[in-house]
C-alpha cells in the first residue's frame, strides 16, 4: 500500500480505541504524531498508558517506528473544570435527566478536535484521527459521524486548511475493534493493547482481567469486557483487509 504523505495527528488517550487508531494511522501515513489532553482526570493512569503504548509500538513494530513522530499533551484543565462530571469531580457514575451518563463532559470532542486542528496546522498534518464510535452507543452526541462531518467543515472553513477527520472505529463494534487491531498488528499488537492501554474510568491498574486492567464494574470496563468476550467467542478473527 502506498503511504499517504499528508500526515496524521492521532487523538490519543492511551485507551483501547485510540491505541487501535494509532496503529491504523501508522499503517497508512508517512508521518504520524499524537496529541493527548489533560482535562484534570482523577487519575494520571491514562497519561502513563499513552507513553507505554507508544513506546511498545515503536519497540515491536520496526516498520512503524520511523513514522511515529512527536507526542504532546495539551492542558485543558479549565475546560474539565466546566464539565464537573464524574470524570473529574467526586461524583458517582449514573445516568442524568437527558439519558447521558455523568461521565459525559459536554462538547468534549468538539474542544479536543479544535485544539488538535490547531496543533495539526502548526505541524503541517492534514488528517485528524479519532476513536469516536457510534455503534456501541453510550449516549455521547459528540461521537456521532454527523457531528464529525459538521466539525470537519467548521475546521476547514475556520482554519482555511483541507482537514479530514478520520474515524476508523465509527461503525465497528468493540469486538470488531479487536479484529481491526489483529489485522493491523497481529497478536503482538493485541498483547500491547491488553497490557498497556487503559480504559477504566476509575483508573484501576491493580486487577488484570482477560481483557486488560480495570475495576471490572464501570461502564468502560463493561464495554471493553463484553467486546473482548464477543471477539473471543468469534474465535479471535482478524478483520478482512
Ligand atoms: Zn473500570
Amino acid at each position: 500500500m502506498t503511504l499517504n504523505p499528508t500526515g496524521a495527528l492521532v487523538l490519543f488517550s492511551g485507551g483501547q480505541d485510540s491505541a487501535t487508531c494509532l496503529a491504523w494511522a501508522l499503517d497508512r501515513f508517512e508521518r504520524v504524531e499524537t496529541v493527548g489532553f489533560d482535562y484534570g482526570q482523577r487519575h494520571g493512569v491514562e497519561l502513563e498508558a499513552r507513553k507505554s503504548v507508544r513506546a511498545m509500538i515503536a519497540a515491536e513494530f520496526p516498520q512503524w517506528r520511523g513514522r511515529l513522530g512527536e507526542d504532546r499533551v495539551v492542558d485543558v484543565r479549565s475546560f474539565g473544570a466546566i464539565g464537573e462530571t464524574a470524570m473529574t469531580a467526586e461524583r458517582s457514575i449514573e445516568i442524568d435527566a437527558r439519558g447521558l451518563p455523568t461521565t459525559f463532559v459536554p462538547g468534549r470532542n468538539l474542544v479536543f478536535l479544535t485544539y488538535a486542528a490547531a496543533v495539526a496546522d502548526r505541524r503541517d498534518l492534514a488528517h485528524l484521527v479519532g476513536g469516536m464510535c457510534e455503534t456501541d452507543f453510550s449516549g455521547y452526541p459528540d461521537c456521532r459521524r454527523q457531528t464529525m462531518d459538521a466539525m470537519e467543515q467548521a475546521l476547514r472553513l475556520g482554519m482555511d486548511r483541507p482537514f479530514a477527520i478520520d474515524t476508523p472505529l465509527m461503525k465497528l463494534t468493540k469486538a470488531e475493534t479487536w479484529a481491526l487491531a489483529k489485522q493491523l498488528g497481529g497478536e503482538p499488537l493485541i498483547e500491547i493493547i491488553l497490557e498497556h492501554s487503559h480504559t477504566c474510568y476509575l483508573g484501576d491498574r491493580a486487577q488484570r482481567h482477560a481483557y486488560g486492567y480495570g475495576c471490572g464494574r464501570c461502564p468502560a470496563c463493561e464495554l471493553r469486557s463484553q467486546g473482548w468476550d464477543a471477539w473471543i467467542s468469534a474465535g479471535r478473527p482478524a478483520m478482512a483487509a
